[in-house]
């Protein structure tokens, strides 16, 4: 029959990767936008003052 993998897929709002669907993301799917926590807290940061001081 084919691969048995048809998960779906984001792109992250950070790092513009495509990333796929978790197990850990199952119940928050929809709210999902980062593909790490990485990518999320860099997203807070910047989020904080509206630049990105690195
Ligand atoms: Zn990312």
């Amino acid at each position: 029959m084919g691969a048995n993998r048809d998960l779906p897929t984001k792109v992250c709002a950070v790092c513009g990767r495509e990333f796929s669907w978790r197990k850990k993301w199952e119940k928050v799917w929809d709210e999902v936008k980062y593909c790490s926590d990485r990518c999320r807290k860099t997203r807070q940061t910047v989020n904080d003052s509206g630049n990105v001081k690195s």
